[in-house]
C-alpha cells in the first residue's frame, strides 16, 4: 500500500461528490479488502534503521507514529478533502480541536481576530476568552452586517472567523462578500462549515481559506464518535495546522477515523433525505398559529433568503421555530415529544430537540442571549432519518401540549 497522500493525477480528482466519497482516498493493503481496513496501531516497523532514519527526515515516504499520521485517518483526511476540493486536510479528535488547531496553529501574540458573534459556544471561548489569554484581541460583531465586518478590521487583523448558518438563529453570513474584505486587509478566512456540511455550501469556492468541520455531526451522522478537520492551501496546512497537530496531538483516533471515513460514503443520501424533512417540516410549523416564528434559510420569510439561495446549494436540516410564551411552554413542549429526543447534538439520524437558552447557550448572560436572538421560547429542532410524517405528528402532539 502507499502511504503518500494522492496527487492531482489521481483519478479521483475527476469524480462527481457521490463517488468520490465511496472511493476517494481508499489505501488498500495487500490483502485486497474491499472496505476500508481499520489500522488500529500507535507504531509502524522500519525494514532497516536507514529507513528509519530517511522517513524522520521526510526523505521518504511512510508512517512513523500515529500522532502524526496513519493511514485510516489518511484516508479519512484524503476523502473529506477530495469533498471539499480543499488542496490539503487534517483531521483531529474533535470540532473543537480543529478549531483550536486552525486559530492558534496561525495566530499569535499582537494578531487581532474578528468573529461573528453568533458562534457555537465553544468556539466563542475560543475566541472570547482563549486567544486575549494569550495577547491575541478579539472583536465580536453582527455576522449579518458587512459594513460591521468592514469597521472592525485593523492592521493587526490576521483572522476572520464564523460560522453559517449559525447556531440556533440560522443567521448566514455572506461568505464571498466577507471574504473579500478580509483579504484586502491580509487577513484569513476561517469558517466554520458544520451546519451547511460539505454537500450544501463551499466555501472555499467563495472565497474563504480555511474550513473546519465537527465530524461528530452530519459526517458520523449516527451519533458514535467525535471528531473534526480542517482544510484549505497546501501551504496552511502544512506549515500550520499539522505541525500544530503533530506537536500538540490532538490527532483523531484510527478507530473514529474509520467510522467517519464510513459516514461519508453515505452522506449525500443522509443529508438529501433530512433536508427534505426539514422542509416540509418548517412549512408545517409555519402553518401553525401557536407557533410564533420559523427559522429556517429555505424559506422565503428567512431575512436571508436571497444569500441563502445564492451561496447554499441546500437549505440544511435544522429548524429553529419560537413558540408563543417562555420557558415553560417551550419545556412542556419538549417533554410531550415522543419520538424526537431531547439531546444538544445534531446532525444525527435520530431526530434531536434542544432548548438553547437554557443548555448550549445558558452560559452566556441574558444580554448576550437577547443580542443572539435566542429567546425562552426559542427550540430548535435536528431532522433525522425517520418518516416525515411520524416526525410532523410528534410535533403536532407537542405543540398541543403547550395549550
Ligand atoms: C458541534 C460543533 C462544534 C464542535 O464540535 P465537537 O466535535 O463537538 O468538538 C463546532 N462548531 C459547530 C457549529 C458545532 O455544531
Amino acid at each position: 500500500m502507499t502511504a503518500k497522500p494522492k496527487d492531482s493525477s489521481d483519478p479521483a480528482n475527476d469524480w462527481a461528490p457521490a463517488t468520490r466519497l465511496v472511493h476517494g482516498g481508499t489505501l488498500r493493503s495487500q490483502f485486497g479488502e474491499t472496505s476500508e481496513a481499520l489500522f488500529l496501531t500507535q507504531g509502524y516497523v522500519y525494514d532497516s534503521a536507514e529507513q528509519a532514519e530517511a522517513r524522520f527526515k521526510n526523505e521518504e515516504p511512510g508512517y512513523q507514529y500515529s500522532r502524526f499520521a496513519n493511514p485510516t485517518v489518511s484516508m479519512f483526511e484524503e476523502r473529506l478533502r477530495l469533498l471539499e476540493g480543499a488542496e490539503d486536510c487534517r483531521a483531529t479528535a474533535t470540532g473543537m480541536a480543529a478549531v483550536n488547531a486552525a486559530l492558534m496553529s496561525y495566530l499569535s501574540a499582537g494578531d487581532h481576530v474578528v468573529a461573528a458573534r453568533a458562534l457555537f459556544g465553544s468556539c466563542r471561548y475560543v475566541v472570547e476568552d482563549l486567544c486575549p489569554r494569550f495577547g491575541i484581541a478579539a472583536t465580536l460583531i453582527d455576522g449579518t452586517d458587512l459594513a460591521a465586518w468592514k469597521a472592525a478590521i485593523q492592521p493587526n487583523t490576521k483572522a476572520i472567523f464564523f460560522e453559517t448558518p449559525a447556531n440556533p438563529t440560522l443567521d448566514l453570513v455572506d461568505i464571498a462578500a466577507v471574504s473579500e474584505i478580509a483579504h484586502e486587509a491580509g487577513a484569513l478566512v476561517f469558517v466554520d462549515n458544520v451546519f451547511a456540511t460539505p454537500m450544501l455550501q463551499r466555501p472555499i469556492e467563495l472565497g474563504a481559506d480555511v474550513v473546519i468541520y465537527s465530524a461528530t455531526k452530519h459526517i458520523d451522522g449516527q451519533g458514535r464518535c467525535l471528531g473534526g478537520a480542517g482544510l484549505g492551501t497546501k501551504k496552511f496546512v502544512e506549515d500550520q495546522l499539522a505541525i500544530f497537530i503533530r506537536q500538540t496531538g490532538p490527532s483523531l483516533s484510527p478507530f473514529n477515523a474509520w467510522v467517519l471515513l464510513k459516514g461519508l460514503e453515505t452522506l449525500p443520501l443522509r443529508v438529501k433525505a433530512q433536508c427534505e424533512s426539514a422542509s416540509l417540516i418548517a412549512d408545517h410549523l409555519a402553518g401553525d398559529t401557536r407557533i410564533t416564528k420559523v427559522l429556517f434559510p429555505g424559506r422565503n420569510d428567512h431575512p436571508q433568503a436571497e444569500l441563502a439561495a445564492r451561496q447554499m446549494t441546500g437549505c440544511g436540516q435544522v429548524v429553529t421555530f419560537c413558540v408563543d410564551g417562555g420557558k415553560e411552554e417551550a419545556f412542556r413542549c419538549l417533554n410531550a415529544l415522543r419520538i424526537i429526543r431531547i439531546s444538544n447534538n445534531l446532525g444525527d439520524a435520530k431526530s434531536l430537540v434542544t432548548h438553547p437558552a437554557t443548555t448550549t447557550h445558558q452560559r452566556l448572560k441574558p444580554e448576550a442571549r437577547a443580542e443572539l436572538g435566542i429567546t425562552d421560547g426559542m427550540i430548535r429542532l435536528s431532522v433525522g432519518l425517520e418518516d416525515a410524517g411520524d416526525l410532523i405528528g410528534d410535533l403536532d402532539r407537542a405543540i398541543a401540549a403547550i395549550s
